[in-house]
C-alpha cells in the first residue's frame, strides 16, 4: 500500500484544529492549487489539489476524522493476513474528491468578480458517488479474533453497456455545442464598477457539458445500472458493537468521472451466552464447586479465542469474588492495548449428593458445631 501523507500535514494544520481552522487551511490550499488556477503546472497541481481534498473530505467529517485519528490511513490490518483489496478503511481512491458546496466558494472566487453562485449544480465538476450502508451481524468470538465475511449486496454500478457514458455503443456523448463542453456560461456585464464576469449553468446541458444523442438502452442514458455485488470485508479484531468498517470506493458510482462512494459496514455482534463485553475487558461467571471454594483450586478458564488460563483461587474464596487474567481481554483495533479477563466466581452448592457425600457433608457439620439435618427416614424409618 503507498505511504499516505498525513492528512493533517497536507492541510497544515494541528491534530487539535478546529472545524474552522481546518476549513480555513482547506479553502486557502484548494484555492491555490486549484488546477484552474495553475495553467502552467496543472498536473502538480491536480495531485496537490486531489491531496488537499482527501484530507479534507477526511478531517472536515467529524466521524471520519475520529476513525482516521484512532486507526490512520491505512488502518489496522493493512499488509496483514487480511489483506486483499479491502483493507480496513484504506483512502485509495482516484480522482477528485469532495466537489462539495464550499468548492462553489472557491471556484466562484477564481473566475472572480461574480456573485456568489448558489447551487452545486452550477459547477460541471467530476461528483462523487453516494455512500451506502449496509449492516452485518457477527458472532461474539468473530469480534474478538476478526473475521473475514462475504456481503451480498445491490447497488448502482457503471452501466457495462456504454461504460458509463450513457449514450448508446458505437455512439458517444458530443460536447454540448452551447457551453463547449463547460456546463457553465460566462456572461460579461459592464457596471458602474467596471466589467463583471458571471457564470451561469447551460441550460441545453444542464450544466453536464455533453449532450446525448443516442441513449444506451440499458441504462437508458444514465450510465447506471443496478447490480448484485459480492464483497469481502475484513472485520478487524476488537470491532465493538456499532462501529463501521469503511471500505472506500465501494459505494455508488460518481457522476462526470468522479470516484466512487464508500460502502460503510455497520457490525452488530450477537449477544453471547457466558461472555460479556465492557470496554476491551471480557467479562464473565465461572461456577465453582464448595470444596474448590474453601479449599482453594486451579482452576481452568475458558478463554474467549478458545484456549484455557489455569487460574489458581485461594482458599476461602467467597461467591462474588472478582479475579483478573491480564491481557485476555479484547485487542483495541489499532492494536496498541489489550484488555483484561476479569471473572466472578459462583459458588454452587450442590443439588444432589450421593450417600458418602452427604456422610461427609453431616461429619463436617458436627466439627463445625452445627446440628445434622434432621433425615426424613431418621424420623419416620
Ligand atoms: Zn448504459
Ligand atoms: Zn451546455
Amino acid at each position: 500500500m503507498a505511504e499516505k501523507k498525513d492528512f493533517y500535514e497536507v492541510l497544515g494544520v494541528s491534530k487539535t484544529a478546529t472545524d474552522e481552522e481546518i476549513k480555513k487551511a482547506y479553502r486557502r490550499l484548494a484555492k491555490k492549487y486549484h488546477p484552474d488556477a495553475n495553467p502552467d503546472n496543472k498536473k502538480e497541481a491536480e495531485a496537490k489539489f486531489k491531496e488537499i481534498n482527501e484530507a479534507y473530505e477526511t478531517l472536515s467529517d467529524k466521524q471520519k476524522r475520529a476513525m482516521y485519528d484512532q486507526f490512520g490511513a491505512s488502518g489496522p490490518g493493512a499488509g496483514s493476513g487480511f489483506g486483499g483489496g479491502n483493507g480496513y478503511y484504506s483512502y485509495s481512491t482516484s480522482g477528485f474528491d469532495g466537489f462539495d458546496i464550499d468548492l462553489d466558494d472557491i471556484v466562484s472566487s477564481i473566475f472572480g468578480g461574480g456573485r456568489r453562485r448558489s447551487s452545486k449544480a452550477s459547477y460541471n465538476g467530476p461528483s462523487k458517488g453516494a455512500d451506502l450502508r449496509h449492516d452485518i451481524e457477527i458472532t461474539f468470538e468473530e469480534s474478538f479474533l476478526g473475521v473475514r465475511k462475504q456481503i451480498n449486496i445491490s447497488r448502482e454500478d457503471t452501466c457495462d453497456i456504454c461504460h458509463g457514458s450513457g449514450a448508446k455503443p458505437g455512439t458517444s456523448p458530443e460536447k454540448c455545442p452551447v457551453c463547449g463542453g463547460t456546463g457553465q456560461i460566462r456572461q460579461v456585464q459592464t457596471t458602474f464598477l467596471g466589467q463583471m464576469q458571471t457564470m451561469r449553468t447551460c441550460t441545453t446541458c444542464g450544466g453536464t457539458g455533453k449532450v446525448i444523442k443516442e441513449v444506451c438502452e440499458k441504462c437508458r442514458g444514465k450510465g447506471k445500472i443496478r447490480k448484485q455485488a459480492k464483497i469481502n470485508v475484513s472485520i478487524p479484531a476488537g470491532i465493538d458493537d456499532n462501529q463501521t468498517v469503511v471500505l472506500k470506493g465501494e459505494g455508488a458510482p460518481g457522476t462526470n468521472g468522479g470516484p466512487k462512494g464508500d460502502l460503510y459496514i455497520v457490525v452488530h455482534i450477537k449477544h453471547h451466552p457466558v461472555y460479556i463485553r465492557k470496554n476491551n475487558d471480557v467479562l464473565c461467571d465461572i461456577p465453582v464447586t464448595v470444596t474448590q471454594a474453601t479449599l482453594g483450586a486451579e482452576l481452568d478458564i475458558p478463554m474467549v479465542d478458545g484456549t484455557n488460563e489455569k487460574f489458581k483461587i485461594p482458599e476461602g474464596t467467597q461467591t462474588g469474588a472478582k479475579f483478573k487474567i491480564k491481557q485476555k481481554g479484547f485487542t483495541t483495533i489499532n492494536g496498541s492495548y489489550k484488555g483484561d479477563f476479569v471473572f466472578n466466581v459462583i459458588v454452587q452448592v450442590p443439588k444432589r449428593l450421593t450417600k458418602e457425600q452427604r456422610d461427609l457433608f453431616e461429619k463436617l457439620a458436627i466439627t463445625m458445631n452445627e446440628q445434622p439435618p434432621v433425615r426424613k427416614k431418621g424420623i419416620f424409618g
